[in-house]
């Protein structure tokens, strides 16, 4: 029998991902999902799309697009510090072939991540694409957000950056096997991580996504703070080093795609230790908005700032 639109939905999402939430109270196959919230807690929701050839390199196997959009977009709860609960996925294919391949993916991280399938949508379309919802909760009050740095504390960042970007110049050339493509293809969001952060009182945060200069930039004007930040003290910036050469500054700065926590706190605040390093500071003084990169104790003048979907 042909596999209509029910039947295809039905194979590649409703019956497919095994994880259940017992806040979702009426998932797949109504008009919409019914959630109940615990008391005391607030909804984090994000959602973030992707497209075949400008997200994703064309011959990437969509499998792997499917399972990057839904990592890449817990990377989003991981910066709020919320508990992952579920996800709705937005599916746009040239064909049913590809919806059943966009599937396996997300399925894969979906069961990976632990995070329910809520509902979407799976239309027909000439470029494939995917846009993925996905809503957690927090205590009431305790979100780590853009706007809370204070001038004066430490910088730190959990994950490493730069190697992505790497890595998806190295796809580009056909290498399928290094740490790069390994981090460009495998993204991880920090969903524990994220939680310990917001547990342990950190009330600022943003993922890297685009771009470590980009983001902090988003950080510190959002913050009306200016901040300052050491690339020699990056996670592994000895092995980015080494890997990339002269690029490795423009790569950490701007490649992107990282999904590493940049966040401020304490210095001396002890739950950080072990899943973040400290890599600059926020100033007392200094222009609000700006970020100052030094290397090897020099200021690094003209960086690339990161992607910009609609630059000239
Ligand atoms: P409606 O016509 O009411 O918008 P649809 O026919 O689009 O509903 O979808 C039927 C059910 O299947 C809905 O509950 C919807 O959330 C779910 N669904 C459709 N596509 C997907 C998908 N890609 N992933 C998860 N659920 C989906
Ligand atoms: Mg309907």
């Amino acid at each position: 029998m042909r596999e209509g639109e029910f039947e295809l939905i039905q194979h590649c999402f409703a019956g497919k991902a095994q994880v259940r939430h017992p806040s979702v109270l009426l998932g797949i196959g109504d008009d919409a999902s019914i959630h109940a919230l615990p008391a005391g807690q607030e909804w984090v929701v994000s959602t973030d799309t992707s497209v075949q050839g400008v997200h994703w390199p064309e011959d990437m196997p969509l499998q792997t697009a499917g399972k990057r959009a839904v990592a890449s977009a817990l990377s989003d709860l991981a910066a709020m510090g919320a508990e992952a609960v579920c996800a709705w996925l937005n599916v746009i294919c040239s064909g049913r072939q590809q919806v059943h391949a966009m599937a396996e993916g997300v399925t894969h991280a979906l069961e990976t991540f632990g995070v329910m399938l809520a509902g979407g949508d799976t239309v027909h379309g000439p470029v494939n694409s995917i846009s993925v919802t996905v809503a957690g909760y927090l205590p009431a009050g305790t979100a780590m957000r853009r706007d809370q740095v204070r001038a004066g504390q430490c910088l730190w960042l959990c994950g490493r950056v730069g190697f992505a970007a790497l890595g998806l110049q190295q796809w580009l050339q056909g290498e399928r096997n290094s740490a790069g493509v390994d981090a460009f293809v495998n993204i991880q969001p920090l969903l524990y991580a994220g939680k310990r952060l917001r547990e342990a009182g950190v009330r600022s945060c943003i993922d890297i996504s685009d771009g470590l200069l980009q983001d902090a930039g988003h950080l510190a004007r959002a913050s009306r703070v200016a901040l300052e930040l050491h690339l020699d003290a990056l996670p592994a910036w000895n092995l980015l080093r080494q890997q990339a050469g002269e690029r490795a500054a423009e790569l950490a700065l701007g490649g992107g795609e990282d999904y590493a926590l940049l966040f401020a706190a304490p210095k001396d605040l002890p739950a950080l230790e072990g899943i973040a390093v400290p890599i600059g500071r926020s100033l007392s003084r200094g222009e609000e908005g700006t970020v100052q990169v030094y290397c090897d104790g020099r200021i690094i003048e003209s960086v690339d700032a990161g992607y910009d979907h609609f630059a000239e």
